[in-house]
């Protein structure tokens, strides 16, 4: 029975495709982006999150974990409105079993991952159908990657259509072809992400080349799949005319690209780096100035006539 990693099934999202959706978020990435707003997602392993300003220091954790990789000692130091303790996590001790976070009852713990069968996953999503009906919503497949679990997601694509929903999925276009092409025969939409336009720079934001990618782009267009190019504004990485041209100059090659999608950087990833004790390549805390994408967006539809949009 094919079962796979799964780290949020995500009720009423307005952002991940048309009208009301539910977001099922996959674990497992080929690609490194230094901004990754869901770390959690890059790993297809069970992963403890440590949200150190919900503790308490009440030890419940200590007292449960048989690895113990929790310590908690006062601090006698602390200033006003710190915290009078220490709390320290050994990641290396760790083995994932969950007990402290069913034991922390502040929610400064909890485990990313869960095992799920296709049918268990989309009984779901079929909870909200009438919301789909009344907006013309349905599910999105994200990550994570969704094509690095293919298998899966397959039978969760097949189960999907089964079912009458609108299918979406969100992916970087970085996996081997025919798995793509396989999937877009059950898919309404591919929310497909362009996230740098100089392959240089794109082995060093992401880890990996954007050739492959840029191949996946011409291959599902030329198979007739929907695509809405979803592309990330990066300050200080990718905010410059010369991708904003490698945008458009991708829109105006292919046929089927019925929106670009511009989504201007949120910090909301740096934070869950440190719950997750990952270092944070791209440490920026603030959100990107939205007449910054305004402006970007302005460029971009002097250049095409695609739909351009700010989300
Ligand atoms: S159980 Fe929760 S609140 Fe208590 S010490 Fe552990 S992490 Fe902190
Ligand atoms: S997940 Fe298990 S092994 Fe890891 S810190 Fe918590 S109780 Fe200990």
């Amino acid at each position: 029975m094919i079962r796979g990693m799964i780290f949020n099934i995500q009720r009423f999202s307005i952002h991940d495709g048309p009208g009301i959706r539910t977001a099922v978020f996959m674990k497992g990435c080929p690609l490194r982006c230094e901004w990754c707003h869901n770390p959690e997602g890059q790993r297809n392993r069970l992963e403890l999150s440590f949200i150190l300003h919900k503790c308490v220091g009440c030890g419940r954790c200590i007292e449960v974990c048989p690895a113990g990789a929790h310590a908690v000692k006062p601090n006698a130091s602390a200033f006003e409105g710190e915290q009078p303790f220490t709390h320290t996590l050994d990641r290396n001790k760790c083995i994932v079993c969950g007990k402290c976070a069913e034991a922390c009852a502040y929610g400064a713990l909890s485990v990313a991952g869960k095992l799920y069968t296709p049918e268990e996953v989309i009984a779901e999503v079929l909870r909200d159908m009438p919301f789909y009906k009344n907006s013309g919503g349905g599910v999105t497949f994200t990550g994570g990657e969704p094509f690095a679990q293919h298998e899966f997601l397959l039978e969760m694509l097949k189960l999907s259509k089964s079912e009458g929903l609108h299918v979406c999925i969100e992916t970087s276009l970085f996996a081997p072809t025919d798995m793509l092409l396989e999937a877009a025969a059950y898919t309404d939409l591919f929310l497909a992400d362009y996230k740098e336009s100089n392959d240089d720079l794109h082995k060093k934001f992401t880890g990996v080349s954007n050739k492959t990618i840029i191949d996946n782009f011409r291959a599902i267009d030329a198979a007739g799949a929907k695509i809405e190019l979803r592309c990330p504004l990066i300050p200080d990485r990718n905010d410059r005319e010369e991708h904003y041209r490698g945008i458009a100059d991708l829109a105006n090659s292919l046929s089927n690209v019925v929106e670009i999608t511009l989504e201007p950087y949120h910090p909301l990833g740096t934070s869950k780096c440190e719950n997750f004790g990952y270092d944070c390549k791209y440490d920026r805390r603030e959100f990107m100035d939205k007449a910054d994408a305004e402006k970007a967006a302005e460029f971009i539809r002097s250049l095409t006539n695609t739909k351009v949009r700010v989300q």
